[in-house]
């Protein structure tokens, strides 16, 4: 398989191959296939780290933002803000040619940001963010996020989540705000009983997958 046929659009190809992608990894090409689906389909993966998982759903999110609309459209969550950075990272290279705008949803200061504006203001047309559950969930609840347009929610590194109940908490309650139609992506390295469970609640009806 080949990211073209993938159906990834011009500008992501242009982003990934100036990355050093050649093709799709393994993981990839069985899961943008199913990710990118119309209609969406929730979706439960299991992939180690290392299998280029993080691209197939930033990949995944970049491909289902109206860069013409300005509000949030793509929500994903991480169990550290190390790895919430990590994930922007990556969003930033793959998304370079789209003109997608994005906000990192982590604590700290809430002084003026790069850009020159309050942090909360950089939340209002921002179409793609990262950030930690507990950040995540307080910004919802104060409605500095809109999640009217949410089309998209991952949650990367279930299984890490789940190691504090906090945030497995908040990952659910976050769920339960998403709109009805928003597609809902879980990715875990392992899958136990816990995480099982944990998944049958977070995205119901899930095509699932191991690789
Ligand atoms: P991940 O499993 O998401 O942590 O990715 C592991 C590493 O593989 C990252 O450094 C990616 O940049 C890289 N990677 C992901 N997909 C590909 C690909 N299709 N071709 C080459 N490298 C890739």
């Amino acid at each position: 398989t080949s990211f073209e046929e993938l159906k990834l659009n011009e500008h992501l190809l242009k982003g990934i191959y100036e990355m050093g992608f050649t093709k799709p990894s393994k993981i990839q090409a069985k899961a943008l296939p199913l990710l990118l689906k119309t209609p969406p389909q929730n979706m439960i993966g299991q992939s180690q780290s290392g299998t280029g998982k993080t691209a197939a759903f930033v990949l995944t999110m970049l491909s289902r933002i109206d860069f013409n609309v300005q509000s949030p459209q793509a929500l994903c969550l991480a169990p550290s803000r190390e790895l919430a950075r990590q994930i922007m990272v990556e969003v930033k290279k793959m998304g370079k040619y789209t003109p997608v705008i994005t906000a990192e949803a982590i604590r700290e200061s809430n002084m003026k940001s790069s850009t020159g504006k309050t942090r909360n203001e950089e939340f209002a047309n921002a179409q793609l963010i990262v950030g930690t559950p507990g950040t995540v969930y307080d910004l919802l609840r104060k409605r500095v996020i809109n999640k009217n347009n949410m089309k998209i929610f991952v949650l990367d590194e279930a299984d890490n989540m789940l190691d504090q109940q906090s945030l497995g908490d908040q990952s659910i309650k976050i769920k339960n705000m998403m709109p009805k139609d928003c597609q809902i992506v879980l990715f875990s390295a392992t899958y136990s009983a816990q995480v099982r469970s944990f998944a049958g609640r977070f995205a119901p009806n899930a095509n699932q997958f191991t690789l």
